[in-house]
């Protein structure tokens, strides 16, 4: 399993940051979690095969997570050639097909009927799917909108556990499937004296990693506020593990830790 951070940028424009978004590769799935501005083209920057993503998966409906979705439809049609033929999955909380059609009604056909198969799969909050080849995806709500999902991916023998973004909760620090897991992929999005109900800070950040003890924490969705803190610092008060703080195109092999 491999992690590629894509975007990890929030609402704010940032000259290294884009918004929400982040490739897991298991074998020939290959999984896109959130799509938001920048996603498509910071895939092309770092020579990632955007045409082979056979999964995209949305875990909230804000713009900085979603904007990017009828970009890489579009794209898959008029960007390369050929155009795409394989099957897409797009997945996400309820609403999530509504959403597409809401982007069809501006963007017309490409977005709302592409020429590639495609199917929208909708999780209820606590839910598990199959994608194919031995890889599961499970979902658990968070507090931040009504829809708000976080994931585990399952797949090659790995979990990888992704908030999207999320308020600390004690119900998400007490997820069963993520505990232990090999990678929790979690935002960061504000310092803890701005800290608010529906976004995690380094010490709620802390909380988290403490309660679900993954072998490690990769943090991103860094407003700029938060990058004038010592996250890191304020991590390791409570966790012991190693911690990351991603940038647009960072990638990890889970094999290798
Ligand atoms: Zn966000
Ligand atoms: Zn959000």
């Amino acid at each position: 399993m491999r992690l590629t951070t894509l975007g990890t940028g929030t609402a704010a424009p940032s000259p290294t940051r884009v918004s929400a978004g982040h490739l897991v590769d298991v074998g020939s799935t290959h999984l896109l979690m959130d799509c938001g501005s920048g996603v498509a083209h910071r895939l092309a920057a770092i020579g990632a095969d955007w045409m082979g993503i056979t999964h995209l998966a949305l875990t909230h409906f804000h713009a900085d997570h979603v904007l990017d979705l009828p970009t890489l439809l579009i794209a898959w049609r008029w960007g390369a050639i050929p155009p795409r033929t394989a099957p897409l999955e797009i997945i996400g909380p309820e609403g999530t097909a509504r959403l597409i059609e809401s982007f069809a009604s501006i963007f017309g056909d490409l977005v709302g009927h592409p020429d590639f198969p495609t199917s929208v799969r909708e999780m209820a909050p606590s839910d598990t799917i199959e994608l194919g080849n031995g890889v599961q995806l499970e979902s658990r709500p968070v507090p931040h909108t009504t829809e708000s999902i976080a994931y585990c991916v399952r797949g090659g023998g790995r979990r990888l556990v992704y908030t999207g973004d999320t308020g600390y909760d004690e119900g998400l620090a007490g997820w069963e499937s993520a505990h232990g897991c090999d990678l929790l992929l979690a935002e960061c999005s504000l310092p803890d004296d701005m800290a608010i109900a529906t976004h995690l800070s380094p010490s709620r950040c802390a909380a988290l990693a403490a309660a679900l003890e993954p072998a490690r924490l990769v943090l991103t969705h860094f407003y700029p506020p938060v990058e004038a803190v010592d996250v890191r610092a304020t991590i390791q008060t409570r966790y012991a593990g190693p911690v990351v703080l991603a940038s647009d195109g960072w990638a990890i092999d889970i094999e290798d830790i």
